[in-house]
């Protein structure tokens, strides 16, 4: 098989992107795709909120950007996802959530790959209308401990405020109140939507109807990506 004019030396290797507008149900999706294609899920987000939290210099720069609904800058989460494709855990493939989310982040990566002589197998653009996206967005609670997204209404955890798959306090995030959701709603509009036509030329592109119940939308994904393998 040939990517980009190469023969790639592993064609099991699954490198997928996760693209959608806030709220689409990427995070959710993400944990099933990592765990059934045994890629690792590689959240910029879930990755700059650590930051934020241990109050690291990354993390005190990048607070203001993500409380204003902002794109924390280019380089900083390029060289984020540099460092996180070092780590070996990487070399059969990845799940990025979140990343690219503008023209020079996904040329960035694009950059990297090719100097690791490996190429993007497939982009997952999950598609959800906006007044949806802000009902999903103002119920969300976020697990403390692994990250894992429940919703008020429409994925309640089996306890109030407690994680199903790990007992983490569930919390708000700062991020997802109104005025917040429409800033990063018109962000990805401007900045992260036209990623869609980039990876359409080069024939990467699945959209998926997100608007249907998690596990619709994660039988339309498998179907699109094909079987997992070895
Ligand atoms: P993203 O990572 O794209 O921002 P999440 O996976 O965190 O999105 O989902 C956003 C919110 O919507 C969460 O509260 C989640 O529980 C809920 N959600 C996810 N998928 C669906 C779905 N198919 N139908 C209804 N609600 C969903
Ligand atoms: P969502 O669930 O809305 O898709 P994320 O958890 O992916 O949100 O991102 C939360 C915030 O972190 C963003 O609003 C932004 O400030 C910052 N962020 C995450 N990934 C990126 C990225 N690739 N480029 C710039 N900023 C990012
Ligand atoms: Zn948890």
């Amino acid at each position: 098989m040939t990517v980009n004019g190469k023969e790639t030396a592993n064609v099991a290797q699954f490198n997928l992107i996760l693209l959608g507008p806030p709220g689409a149900g990427k995070g959710t999706q993400a944990s099933r795709i990592a765990a059934e294609y045994a890629v690792p899920h590689i959240s910029t987000g879930d990755i700059l909120r650590s930051a934020v939290k241990n109050q690291t210099p990354m993390g005190l720069e990048a607070k203001r950007y993500m409380d204003a609904g902002d794109l924390v800058p280019d380089e900083v989460v390029i060289g984020i996802v540099k460092d996180r494709l070092q780590e070996p855990d990487t070399a059969g493939g990845f799940l990025m959530d979140g990343f690219p989310r503008t023209i020079p982040q996904a040329e960035a990566l694009d950059a990297a790959l090719e100097s690791l002589d490996r190429a993007i197998s497939k982009t997952v653009v999950i598609l959800v209308d906006e007044e949806d996206l802000v009902r999903r967005l103002s119920g969300r609670r976020i697990c403390r401990g692994c990250q894992a997204p429940f919703h008020l209404l429409f994925n309640a955890p089996k306890e109030e405020g407690v994680c199903d798959k790990c007992g983490g306090e569930l919390y708000q995030r700062d991020d997802d109140t109104e005025a917040t959701v429409r800033n990063r709603l018109a962000i990805y509009r401007k900045q992260t939507e036209p990623l869609i036509e980039y990876y359409d030329r080069a024939g990467l592109v699945a959209r998926i109807d997100g608007a249907k119940t998690p596990d619709q939308v994660y039988d339309e994904i498998r179907s699109a990506l094909g079987p997992a393998g070895e």
